[in-house]
């Protein structure tokens, strides 16, 4: 069977990765448009290199839970074909045994110069000085996906979502465009796996609901 999964902030939580869309959670006292746009990085790249140096702490301390071990497992080791697509920035999925992951919103360890499009393993602490190993401009930025830009490899996870026989949301709300795309253009089963049903529960053939640690694994143990 051909499994496409979607995996969002709620996966990670329980490693103690927040997002900024928590309330009152660690991040909250960034204003998102100063870093995680565009102009944001422009119009101040210390703040925002602070911003993601931060995350990139704490996503280093933070390690993979249960829910990333057994879909780590379930893509290394079953006869499905699994294709996981996560919305995270973290490296859980692949300390958690994922050998092939779709980093749609793109990784915090990784870095992207803004002049020449290169990449490579972000140290832990960016700097604005820091210049590109290619070009040597100084215009590294974390290669992260920011609010006006678009995620990355779509054309792949349209296709992939598209020709499984089931797409499972987990850990996202679906509800935010282009991940609310996504369960439309599943033809196979579609099912959510979330603390709680979304707005977007309706779209689901069906759902799981709890904690990530203990309904992934168990949906993983009953494939
Ligand atoms: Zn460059």
């Amino acid at each position: 069977m051909k499994i496409a999964i979607l995996t969002g902030a709620g996966l990670s939580a329980e490693s103690g990765l927040g997002t900024f869309r928590d309330k009152g959670g660690i991040w909250t006292k960034y204003d998102l448009t100063q870093v995680a746009t565009p102009e944001g990085f422009a119009a101040d790249p210390a703040l925002v290199h602070e911003f993601y140096n931060a995350r990139r702490a704490n996503c280093v301390e933070s390690e993979p839970n249960a829910a990333h071990f057994a879909l780590g497992e379930l893509q290394s080791d079953s006869a499905h074909e699994v294709t996981i697509i996560t919305q995270n920035i973290d490296d859980l999925h692949e300390r958690g045994g994922a050998k092939d992951v779709i980093h749609m919103h793109g990784q915090l360890l990784r870095a992207l110069c803004a002049n020449c499009g290169e990449r490579w393993d972000a140290p832990i602490i960016m700097t604005p000085t820091d210049l590109c190993p290619r070009c040597s401009a100084p215009q590294t930025r974390p290669d992260v996906v920011w609010f006006g830009e678009i995620p990355y490899a779509m054309e792949t996870i349209q296709q992939k979502v598209s020709e499984s026989d089931l797409f499972v949301a987990i850990g996202t709300s679906a509800t935010v465009y282009p991940a609310a795309g996504l369960v439309q253009l599943a033809r196979g089963e579609t099912r959510e796996l979330n603390l709680a049903p979304t707005d977007a529960a309706g779209a689901f053939d069906s759902g799981r609901y709890g904690p990530a640690t203990s309904i992934v694994p168990e949906w993983v143990q009953s494939l």
